[in-house]
């Protein structure tokens, strides 16, 4: 889609007030989410392991209207979301990654098809705009040069092997001896953020640490 016709797309978007990620409902301009759906956040948000022995923090659980927000969010051009979705996120990493600094931000690539196709990448927003709230440099550090078919259609056997060689370092020299935060929107068997992981390493950075909007939270 032309840069034109994207533009034309957004501009109701301005036009509209601001929602609530959640359940729609009109917000200020000042907040974040609801008052109501500010007492359903969760405490505690979620810390696992990652295939390849890394760490993943999860704002939320993959259910009910977290999942909603977050599957509109990828799939419906709901992209307005983005910050709100981003502010949870920096609230896991702080309770989960409270002792680490992290040098570059950086997120899980898609494929140029699958860009054109969808117009946005959604990780790519939520780095960008956590990047922002947490003032540390995002950077884009791998492309994905294999067109792989949707995580979501198989199971987790295929799931590692549909992406084996998908992922590609763009520059080795931003990666080496850094602390890196990575970022998607949602992890279920740790596949996607494990391969990325994996060839992030080629680099040797400091540390690679994850974290995702959604944890499906059975990993394995
Ligand atoms: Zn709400």
């Amino acid at each position: 889609m032309g840069k034109f016709k994207t533009l034309l797309k957004d501009i109701p978007l301005l036009l509209m007030p601001k929602r609530c990620p959640f359940c729609y409902k009109a917000i200020e301009q000042n907040e974040t989410i609801c008052k109501r759906c500010e007492k359903d956040i969760p405490v505690h948000s979620v810390f696992q392991g990652v295939k390849g022995g890394y760490r993943c923090s999860s704002a939320f659980l993959y259910k009910g209207k977290f999942k909603r927000a977050v599957l509109n969010f990828k799939f419906r051009h709901k992209k307005q979301y983005s910050p709100q979705l981003a502010f949870f996120l920096k609230k896991s990493i702080e309770q989960n990654y409270s002792d680490m600094v992290f040098d570059y931000i950086t997120f899980v690539p898609m494929h140029p098809k699958r860009l054109k196709r969808r117009g946005y990448n959604h990780s790519e927003l939520l780095a960008y705009d956590l990047s922002r709230l947490m003032n540390i440099p995002c950077v884009p550090t791998l492309n994905k040069i294999k067109h792989t078919k949707y995580q979501h259609d198989l199971n987790a056997k295929l799931r590692s092997t549909n992406l084996k060689g998908a992922f590609k370092l763009i520059d080795k020299k931003t990666v080496n001896g850094r602390s890196i935060l990575l970022i998607d929107d949602i992890i279920t068997t740790g596949s996607t953020l494990g391969e990325c992981a994996k060839t992030l390493q080629k680099a040797k950075p400091s540390q690679i640490c994850c974290a995702t909007v959604l944890a499906s939270g059975n990993l394995y």
